[in-house]
C-alpha cells in the first residue's frame, strides 16, 4: 500500500536537506543539494523537442529524489507539446510514465530507500484534503491535482513543474508508486499512464468473467485496456480504423477484431457488448459505437482530442439505459493496485525503446499510428546536463 495521505505542511516550512545517505540522481549538485538534470522538451508550441536543462531541488523532508531510467511516451505529451490543448506554458519537458531508482530520500521518508524500483505516473501532488483526495480519488481533487508536467506546483512557489524526458525527478513520496521487481522496468513504464487509465474504469465497472468489452484504438491506452479486460476474465472485441492491426490485436489476445469504419461490420456487432473503453486521440463519431452496446452498457471515453467530436445522439442512450462516462487516470492507491495486479498477471506493456534523438520522429510516427504500442525513452541516451539550467 502507498503511504497514508496526511495534511500538507505549513507553507512557510523550512525544508530541510535530505538525510538518508545514497548516490546521487545523474547531474552536478548545486549548493542547496539541488541537481541539474538532462531533458528533452519544448520551447514553443512548434519547436519540437530538443536537449534541455532543469533544476531539481534538493528533496525535502518527505521528498523521493528519483534517477529515472526510463519514460514512456503518450499520446497526451504530443497534445501538451504542440500546443493542442492551449494554455500551455514553455519550456515543457514533457512524461509521466516514469520509472527509475531512488537515489535520495528526505528525513521523513521512511517507506522507501535509496535503490528501490519506484514509478510516478501522471500527478505529483493534491491537495490532500479535499473529499476526492480523502477517498483516494486524487486525480479528482476539487483544489485541482498538481500534473506531473506543465502545472503549478503550489508546494513549490509556483514554479511549474517539468516531467519525465529527464535524467531525475524529485516528487513527494505520497505520489510515489512501488514497482514490482518481478516485471521489465522499461515495459512497466506505460503501466504509469496508460495502463492506470484503462485500469480505473474497468474496475469502476466491476468487470469479471463473462462480460464483454469493447476497447476502440489500439494504440497505447488500448493495447493495455486488452490485456488488463484479458486479465479480468472478460471477453474482449476491438474496435480499429487499421486494418494493419487486426492480427496483432489478435496477437494481443482480443477475441475479434471489428474494423469500425465497416458499417456491416458495425451491424454484426449490434448489442454484443457489456463496456467500451474508447480510446481515440481524434474526433470521431460515438453513435455507430453506442449501437454495439447492450442494455446497461457504458461508453467510457478517455481520448482527449483537442477538436470538438460529433454531437451524440440522446436516443442512442435512452433506448438501452446506456451510460456515456468519463475517466480520468487513476488515484495513488489505485495505481499501486494497478501494478500489483500486473505483477500478479505477468502484465506489461508492448515498447519500442528510442534514444532522446528519436523523440521527434516517435512523435509523428505515434500520430500516425505506427506504433505497437508504446514509445519508451532510455533516460541513458540524454546528453549531459548544460551548466545553467533552462528550467
Ligand atoms: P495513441 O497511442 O496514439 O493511440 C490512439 C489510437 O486512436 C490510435 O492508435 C488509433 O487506433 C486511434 N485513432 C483513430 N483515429 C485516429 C486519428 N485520426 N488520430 C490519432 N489516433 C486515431 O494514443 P494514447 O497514448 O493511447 O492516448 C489516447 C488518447 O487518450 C489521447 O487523446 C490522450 O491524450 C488521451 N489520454 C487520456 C487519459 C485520461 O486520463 N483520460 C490518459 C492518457 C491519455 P486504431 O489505429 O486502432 O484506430
Ligand atoms: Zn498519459
Ligand atoms: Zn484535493
Amino acid at each position: 500500500m502507498p503511504p497514508p495521505l496526511a495534511k500538507p505542511p505549513a507553507p512557510d516550512s523550512a525544508a530541510p536537506e535530505a538525510t538518508t545517505p545514497g548516490s546521487v540522481a545523474a547531474g552536478s549538485k548545486d549548493s542547496d543539494g539541488g541537481v541539474l538534470a538532462a531533458a528533452y522538451g519544448a520551447t514553443s508550441a512548434d519547436s519540437g523537442l530538443v536537449p534541455l536543462t532543469l533544476a531539481r531541488r534538493a528533496p525535502r523532508e518527505d521528498d523521493v529524489e528519483i534517477a529515472i531510467e526510463f519514460c514512456g511516451l503518450c499520446h497526451s505529451d504530443v497534445h501538451a507539446v504542440r500546443g493542442e490543448w492551449g494554455g500551455q506554458a514553455y519550456p515543457l519537458v514533457p512524461g509521466h510514465e516514469i520509472v527509475g531508482t531512488v537515489s535520495r530520500v528526505g528525513s521523513a521518508v521512511t517507506d522507501f530507500a535509496p535503490g528501490d524500483r519506484v514509478g510516478v505516473g501522471c500527478m505529483v501532488d493534491s491537495c490532500r484534503e479535499c473529499e476526492s483526495c480523502l477517498d483516494g480519488l486524487e486525480q479528482y481533487c476539487e483544489n485541482g491535482m498538481t500534473g506531473t508536467y506543465g502545472a503549478v506546483d503550489r508546494r513549490n512557489g509556483g514554479s511549474i513543474t517539468q516531467g519525465g524526458y529527464s535524467s531525475s525527478i524529485v516528487v513527494d513520496r505520497r505520489y510515489v508508486l512501488r514497482v514490482p521487481d518481478s516485471l521489465d522496468p522499461a515495459a512497466v513504464a506505460p503501466l504509469l499512464c496508460a495502463g492506470i487509465t484503462t485500469f480505473s474504469p474497468l474496475r469502476h465497472f466491476d468487470v469479471e468473467e463473462g462480460d464483454v468489452v469493447g476497447v476502440v484504438g489500439l494504440g497505447g491506452l488500448g493495447h493495455m485496456a486488452v490485456k488488463l479486460a484479458k486479465a479480468m476474465g472478460a471477453k474482449v472485441v476491438v474496435f480499429t480504423t487499421s486494418e494493419s492491426k487486426v492480427p496483432a490485436a489478435l496477437e494481443l489476445g482480443a477475441d475479434e477484431v471489428v474494423l469500425s469504419r465497416d458499417e456491416a461490420a458495425m451491424e454484426a456487432a449490434n448489442r454484443t457488448i457489456d463496456l467500451i473503453i474508447d480510446t481515440v486521440a481524434a474526433p470521431h463519431d460515438l453513435n455507430p459505437l453506442f449501437r454495439t452496446l447492450r442494455v446497461d452498457g457504458a461508453l467510457f471515453q478517455l481520448g482527449l482530442p483537442s477538436e470538438a467530436m460529433p454531437p451524440v445522439n440522446p436516443r442512442a442512450l435512452v433506448r438501452r439505459r446506456i451510460a456515456y462516462a468519463g475517466s480520468l487516470i487513476g488515484g495513488i492507491a489505485e495505481t499501486q493496485e494497478m501494478l500489483d495486479f500486473c505483477a500478479e498477471h505477468g502484465v506489461v506493456a508492448d515498447i519500442e525503446v528510442v534514444r532522446a534523438e528519436q523523440l521527434n520522429e516517435a512523435y509523428d510516427r505515434m500520430v500516425a499510428g505506427d506504433v505497437k504500442y508504446r514509445f519508451v525513452l532510455d533516460t541513458g541516451t540524454l546528453q549531459a546536463p548544460a551548466k545553467e539550467a533552462d528550467a
